[in-house]
């Protein structure tokens, strides 16, 4: 039995699935999940000595790479001072002047320790602030596991939504209206019918938790000014998107302003750190200003502050999105072409730094159309691949990520081991 197979039966007695989250299990995809000893760059190494190339990037957070020497070295530093004092500390203000400088739609933020805090406490504030309960998502889109977002369509698509997960009460799943990603007629709908009463929209402006999914331009549009025209506000969740598909995120390519705004993952570097924030007159809300309470005992925390600033600071020299773009976009075009040479039906498409793959004819614009593509066949490749050396998210309904690390070279050897996986599938 090889090392990665004994510790996940090890990991199984004591830890639930083996897995401190579960899509980490390789539950969709079948098989054992390698255990990763240590990254350097664009590669992992797993416990059994065999390395990869990693398109994973820690499901989004390592945009420069695994273990970049000056995140290390911010980190080692801020430690050496202590891990935590629970008092502000000056380099939580940097990050905060850093991300309002950044993003125009920041007035004010707050950081907070995981992606879920930041969308369970804007969509409090969004409440809050309007002092409406009503709450739109869109099918497919993830925005952490708080209880009024574990929500799926109900019958009705317009009416009430039902609790995806056990230990949802019926009741919060009732004020979440799910609706279809794309699908404006159906978004006017749901403000027709429910005027006055919707406190938000929160969506994923580049859906990454259902494989990726552009949103078109009349879907943008729409959810902007059906919210200004009905005083509830807009959600922009870049907790993925956030610093990962441009410098100034999804809303930056958009042209559109956010009411509120959630980030994450890329925000702290690869340590446990997120943030949200928006609008003056709303974050003034927020306690010790106003009515809406949030606190974190760690939220803040000054080692996680110090590899959020030290990220941003790379991310932000000139030229890196471009070639982070341009780079990611060859790794679909030769993706592409790959599957193409082995007559594959496959298509492949990016963002920034986020591509999707899809085992399909045309690039999907909804959960539905994700969901129709061929799923046993992504999870073919994904063990070929996986046996070449080339780790993608063990599901196929997730998006991939391409960091500053990946070198032409590991686009080459990722190519030729597509071609490999692509004639194994036939
Ligand atoms: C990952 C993610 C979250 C949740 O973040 P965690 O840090 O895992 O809690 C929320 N929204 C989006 C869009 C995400 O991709």
């Amino acid at each position: 039995m090889s090392r990665n197979q004994t510790l996940f039966e090890a990991a199984c007695k004591h830890i639930p699935g083996g897995v401190n989250s579960p899509v980490r299990a390789f539950g969709s995809v079948g098989g054992t999940p390698p255990f990763i000893q240590r990254g350097e760059g664009a590669w992992v190494w797993d416990a059994d000595g065999k390395r990869y190339i990693d398109y994973v990037g820690s499901w989004g957070p390592l945009i420069l790479g695994h273990a970049h020497p000056q995140v290390i070295e911010a980190v080692q530093r801020a430690a050496a001072n202590g891990l935590s004092f629970g008092a502000p500390t000056a380099a939580e203000v940097d990050l905060a002047d850093l991300l309002c400088e950044m993003l125009p739609a920041l007035d004010q933020v707050r950081l907070v320790s995981s992606g879920t805090e930041a969308t369970m406490t804007a969509i409090r504030l969004a409440r809050g602030f309007t002092g409406r309960d009503k709450l739109i998502k869109f099918e497919g889109c993830y925005h952490g596991h708080a209880d009024s977002l574990l929500v799926k369509a109900g019958s009705g698509l317009l009416t009430f939504g039902n609790p995806s997960s056990a230990g949802v009460p019926a009741a919060v799943a009732a004020d979440t209206i799910v609706l279809p990603y794309n699908d404006v007629a159906a978004l006017e709908a749901a403000f027709a019918e429910h005027a006055g009463k919707i406190s938000a929209i929160i969506v994923e402006p580049v859906a990454g938790n259902m494989n990726l999914i552009k949103p078109s331009p009349a879907f943008i549009k729409a959810m902007r000014t059906l919210t200004e025209n009905d005083g509830s506000l807009l959600i922009y969740d870049e907790v993925m998107t956030g610093f990962r598909v441009g410098l100034h995120c999804a809303q930056g390519l958009h042209g559109i302003t956010p009411d509120l705004v959630t980030l994450g993952k890329v925000v702290g570097g690869g340590m446990p750190l997120a943030a949200f924030g928006g609008r003056a007159d709303v974050m003034a809300k927020l306690a010790p200003l106003g009515p809406v309470y949030q606190a974190g005992t760690l939220s803040g925390n000054p080692v996680a502050v110090a590899a959020g600033i030290a990220t941003l600071q790379l991310i932000r020299q000139p030229g890196f999105f471009e070639n982070l773009t341009a780079k990611t976009s060859q790794l679909v075009d030769g993706l592409q072409a790959a599957a193409n040479a082995a007559g594959e039906t496959f298509c492949a498409q990016s963002v920034g730094g986020m591509f999707g793959v899809y085992f399909s004819k045309n690039t999907p614009q909804s959960f539905s159309e994700v969901m129709a593509a061929d799923k046993a066949r992504f999870n073919a490749f994904f063990h070929a691949l996986l046996d070449e050396g080339v780790y993608l998210a063990p599901s196929a309904f997730e998006a991939g990520f391409v960091s500053a690390a990946h070198s032409n070279d590991d686009l080459q050897y990722t190519f030729a081991a597509a071609k490999s996986a692509f004639s194994r599938l036939t």
